[in-house]
């Protein structure tokens, strides 16, 4: 082996913009069968817009807005940013609106104290009230029941492909607001190139069931696979998925003997990147998992891990 090799290998990654952590990783490259990808920022855009904002039967709208959009406007999760935008805009207009037939300026809601709950939603006080918003599983956790026309409003959205969170408080669902993300241009072909590469791909992800099953068909995902569309047990799209159980379905892959790369953004996926055969971080998402991964990928561009696993098998027959 010479080090030389190695050296072009990486310095021609980081003209590619394919940061690899160390030789070690090389290995990995030539052994992955399968692919797990996030879905929100790996495989989408992550840039979402505010689509629907559903208050519930008696809320006040501007209420729930107002509300809402303070608690998103402290997080950075895509899903967080495009609720605060949305949110702003249309209070903006609403007042534009009363100005003009004389009525008075709200005062902004006042934010006390803000967490974020990863891969599940946010919770913060708003001017004095608990504000819980995400995923039914976070409402569920502090015991507020989600009414059956609400849930109704969120499944219908939700068939439409949109990302549908709840917000609550005072132990009561006050509306359902939507998201919808658009898939990036080149993950399409970026799957059709893993799949030439040996690998199967499956889409992993936090959200729905429904929106996953409509990116994984958008994209390619399952189709033409060597397994007729399912990996093993897991099958080729795996929703709803806690932080945690991210890591569970890598070891599900890994316990039928495949050899996992994984691809991801979010602090949410640092450990199933960790917990991978190969992680690979794009280079836009957190901290948490650049630093869990074996290689970032700088540009946004799903087709680069197509790339690194490429360049790296090559590099490898360079050195032998
Ligand atoms: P992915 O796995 O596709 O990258 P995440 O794990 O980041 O998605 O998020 C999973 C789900 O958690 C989202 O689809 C949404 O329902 C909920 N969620 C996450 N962050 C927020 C937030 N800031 N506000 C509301 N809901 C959220
Ligand atoms: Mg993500």
């Amino acid at each position: 082996a010479t080090p030389t090799a190695l050296l072009v290998g990486t310095g021609r990654g980081a003209q590619l913009g394919i940061l690899i952590k160390g030789p070690e990783v090389l290995e990995s490259t030539r052994r992955v069968d399968t692919i797990a990808l996030d879905k929100t920022g790996t495989v989408t855009s992550g840039r979402m817009e505010l689509t629907d904002v559903v208050p519930a039967p008696g809320q006040d709208r501007i209420e729930l807005l107002r509300a809402v959009g303070a608690v998103e406007g402290a997080s950075e999760h895509p899903i967080a940013q495009a609720i605060a935008r949305g949110c702003a805009a249309e209070l903006a207009a609403a007042e534009l609106r009363a100005g003009e037939s004389g009525g008075g300026a709200q005062s902004p809601a006042e934010l006390e104290s803000f967490r974020n709950a990863a891969g599940e939603g946010v919770t913060g006080v708003v001017d004095g009230t608990a504000l819980v918003v995400g995923r039914a599983s976070l409402l569920e956790d502090r015991s507020i029941p989600v009414d059956p026309t609400m849930l109704a409003v969120k499944e219908r959205l939700e068939h439409e492909g949109r990302t549908a969170v709840l917000a609550a408080w005072k132990g009561r669902v006050r509306g359902v607001l939507a998201v919808a993300d658009t898939v990036k241009p080149t993950s399409a072909e970026a799957i059709r190139q893993l799949r030439r590469l040996g690998l199967e791909p499956v889409l992993l992800t936090g959200d729905s069931r429904a929106v996953a099953e409509r990116i994984a068909e958008e994209v390619g995902i399952g189709i033409g696979g060597e397994h007729g569309g399912g990996v093993g047990g897991v099958g080729r799209v795996v929703a709803e998925v806690l932080p945690g159980e991210k890591v569970a379905a890598i070891r599900a892959m890994q316990a039928e003997g495949r050899v996992v790369a994984m691809v991801g953004d979010g602090v949410n996926d640092a450990p199933a990147l960790a917990r991978a055969d190969l992680g690979l971080a794009m280079g836009s998402g957190t901290d948490a998992a650049i630093e869990a991964a074996d290689i970032t990928l700088i540009r946004g561009d799903l087709r680069s891990a197509a790339d690194a696993i490429r360049l790296s098998r090559r590099t490898l027959r360079t050195i032998k």
